[in-house]
């Protein structure tokens, strides 16, 4: 993978599905792999979001914002870019 700068994309690196969600805030509940939390990408009322703990994949079943792993929800979150978002959740190991 070729990005802008010297560092690079650890993804070993990022926090585990319960440690982000958890250091954001956002309770998940229920048992097995698929869990279940109120969305932070739309007015939730009821736990619409579900996360997989293992991958950390999600999707809403309200508003439909979905994605791979914790990073991905990172960005979409923030709305911040892949090096800043990944920088941030401690996987971006070099300067730039
Ligand atoms: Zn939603």
């Amino acid at each position: 993978m070729t990005l802008r700068g010297s560092g690079s994309f650890q993804r070993d690196r990022l926090p585990s599905t319960p440690a982000y969600f958890g250091s954001i805030g956002l309770n998940l509940r229920g048992r097995g792999p698929w869990r279940s939390g109120l969305c932070p990408f739309h007015n939730d009322s009821t736990p619409s979001l579900r996360v997989n703990v293992g991958s950390g994949a999600f999707r809403c079943m309200a508003c439909g914002a979905h994605g791979g792993d914790v990073l991905e929800f990172h960005r979409q979150r923030t709305g911040k870019g892949f090096v800043e978002a990944a920088r941030e959740l401690g996987a971006w190991v070099g300067s730039r």
